[in-house]
């Protein structure tokens, strides 16, 4: 099919004009009668990948998905826009499951989404035979390998699927996959000729920030100030903490409810759906939350406590900002917190430990970091950065102000020469400050002369000068798991010299007292935030009145893109992006109304 062509299937069905990097080609693709493997970041898009091509095919296109909790959702999003969708789970009553399969079979249903344990019956499997199938796309397609996080047994019985059905394509989509799992994804599945699809990790829309963990209560506070009824979710460490956290937040009029695996499956669920339907924003939650979570509009993720891996910290921060608009991840950490999850490393043996301790270590790294943590987190996963700064995690974001460290640099080169060149900057960091760490103790550090010379400059601050004098070549970091620091000729050369050095430091950390502040948000908004709120409540109403999440009505993309263009008539509604027919059909009159509404009310400027 055309370009043109896919472009107005595209506007027609869900409102949009332009294609996000990749959907395109993976359409055409699929389109062309071939396998694809799509492996895109959380909020990428992928849903559209084999949405667009079952409307282009007709036919059915069933949809392998492991979220029961989600279809509904899903599949109520699709019909907004018109789509002739259903679902068959468990949580189908006999009489409505025989009425989806009749409806199927007469021809009326374009997508369906199953569960795997379904496709593992040879009784459905027979009644796909009966209708005609055009192509199968496999969701969370991670799950049929052993090599990754989320292995399902019920996955492996997709195989059968692809012997019984083999001239139809599949499309096997997931956010996550090394390159073991990909390539174990497309064995398991006998994907012979396959295209694969891997877009970067990178999640340009999301602000990463560490914030130190003594003042995360206030912090938080602070954070949900700054974005009132929006959502957020606050991981916790323990199920007493999210029950706590939920009580002090919802007294400090911040509403929230405790998630944890302890919670009856009846809360649990309704727990989620209170959240993803918006009647409470935030959620103080332990990592068993977010799985079945496929919100679009959370704007905060705060981890109030350590995780134990960047696998897990990624997998969680990715939950915000799925709508691709601006939201932060926020977390608390100190040297401290390390002691927490430790306790549980100890109880561990053999690899199991050993590789708990190494993604922890990793963690760690992260929160001391002191440079780029995108670049960080990228690297981690075997994607390259362009440049050393992404201008947007709290590092390359902070203001920074020139100050003379001739003195405290000296301090620094001698006690890295003092030690030896073979520690990392954390350990130069202790003897400097004078911890009685027991490796400090053991290695006798303790009896060097520049055992506790600073006391002008905290942690964090050391490790940003150290950053910088490495970014002047004064000190090396050695690559590897180790990064050893050593210094250069350079450093030595200016140690002689008695030269005075001044760095550009970061502003909220030269001074420790001094709160981080979140500055950037204040940027003047390009849409009318009053009219952005009436339209909210309207959305609010129109989704309870059909039973339906808010983001089911419009994305909050498209409120904004309201807001903006002010629209007022149907065509004018149409080129907001998010608005289609079907939508426009649906809900065109009453935010028309609304817009109309509003502008009366507002004086007109002279
Ligand atoms: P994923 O499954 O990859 O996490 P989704 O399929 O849920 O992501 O898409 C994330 C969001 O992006 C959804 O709100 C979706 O409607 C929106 N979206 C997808 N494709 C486009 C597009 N071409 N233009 C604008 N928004 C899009
Ligand atoms: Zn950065």
């Amino acid at each position: 099919m055309e370009t043109a062509n896919l472009k107005r299937l595209l506007k027609q069905h869900f409102g949009y004009d332009e294609f996000r990097p990749g959907q395109e080609e993976i359409i055409s693709n699929a389109l062309a009668g071939r396998h694809g493997l799509v492996v895109m970041p959380t909020g990428g898009g992928k849903s559209l990948c084999y949405q667009l091509p079952a409307l282009a095919t007709g036919g059915l296109t069933l949809v392998v998905s492991p979220l029961i909790a989600l279809m509904k959702d899903q599949v109520d999003g699709l019909r907004a826009n018109g789509i002739a969708a259903e679902f068959l789970n468990s949580s189908l009553d006999n009489a409505t499951a025989a009425a989806v399969e009749r409806r199927a079979l007469a021809g009326d249903v374009n997508l369906l989404y199953v569960a795997p344990e379904r496709v593992s019956m040879p009784g459905f499997r027979r009644f796909l035979h009966t209708l005609d199938l055009r192509l199968i796309a496999i969701d969370e397609a991670h799950c049929i390998s052993e090599w990754g996080h989320d292995f399902r047994p019920d996955y492996r019985t997709l195989s059968e699927l692809r012997t019984e059905f083999p001239g139809t394509p599949v499309m096997a989509l997931t956010a996550t996959a090394t390159e073991r799992v990909r390539r174990d994804i497309v064995e398991q599945l006998a994907l012979d000729n396959c295209r694969q699809f891997i877009s970067g990790f990178d999640r340009s829309n999301l602000t990463y920030r560490v914030q130190p963990r003594q003042a995360a209560w206030e912090s938080l506070v602070g954070l949900l100030d700054e974005r009132r009824g929006q959502s957020a979710i606050v991981y916790c460490f323990s199920r007493n903490e999210t029950e706590e956290l939920a009580e002090r937040l919802t007294a400090r009029g911040h509403p929230a409810v405790a998630y944890h695996a302890g919670l009856d499956a009846d809360t649990r669920r309704l727990t989620q759906e209170r959240f993803i339907d918006g009647d409470v924003p935030i959620v103080a939650a332990t990592i068993a939350f977010g799985m079945g979570i496929d919100k679009p509009d959370i704007r905060l993720v705060v981890h109030y406590a350590l995780p134990k891996s960047i696998e897990g910290y990624y997998q969680e921060t990715g939950r915000a900002g799925r709508d691709g608009l601006p939201s932060d991840c926020v977390l608390f950490f100190s040297e401290g917190d390390r002691a927490k999850q430790e306790y549980f490393i100890q109880q561990m043996t053999g690899d199991a430990r050993e590789s708990a301790e190494r993604q922890l270590q990793k963690m760690v790294e992260y929160g001391r970091l002191g440079t780029c943590r995108r670049k960080y987190l990228l690297a981690y996963f075997g994607e390259a950065m362009a440049g050393d700064s992404c201008g947007n995690c709290d590092v390359c974001l902070a203001e920074r102000e020139a100050v003379d460290v001739t003195v405290v640099a000296q301090k620094l080169l001698s006690a890295v020469i003092r030690t030896g060149e073979r520690f990392g900057i954390a350990h130069v960091n202790n003897v400097l400050l004078g911890s009685k760490a027991q490796r400090i103790l053991e290695l006798g550090h303790d009896q060097l002369s520049v055992y506790g010379i600073v006391n002008d400059y905290d942690r964090n601050a050391l490790r940003d000068i150290a950053n910088g004098l490495v970014e002047r070549g004064l000190l090396a970091r050695a690559d590897g798991e180790y990064p050893t620091i050593s210094v250069t000729g350079a450093g030595r050369e200016w140690l002689r010299s008695r030269a005075s050095l001044t760095l550009e430091l970061r502003a909220d950390q030269a001074t420790p007292q001094r709160q981080p502040t979140l500055g950037r948000r204040a940027v003047e908004a390009d849409y009318d935030m009053g009219l952005f709120e009436r339209l909210r409540a309207l959305r609010r109403r129109l989704a309870d009145d059909e039973g339906v999440p808010a983001f089911v009505v419009f994305s909050d993309a498209t409120l904004r893109g309201l807001a903006a263009a002010k629209p007022t008539g149907p065509q004018a509604m149409l080129r907001v992006s998010g608005v289609g027919p079907a939508k426009l059909e649906r809900y065109g009159e009453a935010f028309l109304a609304a817009i109309r509404e509003f502008d009366g009310q507002v004086p007109v400027k002279v």
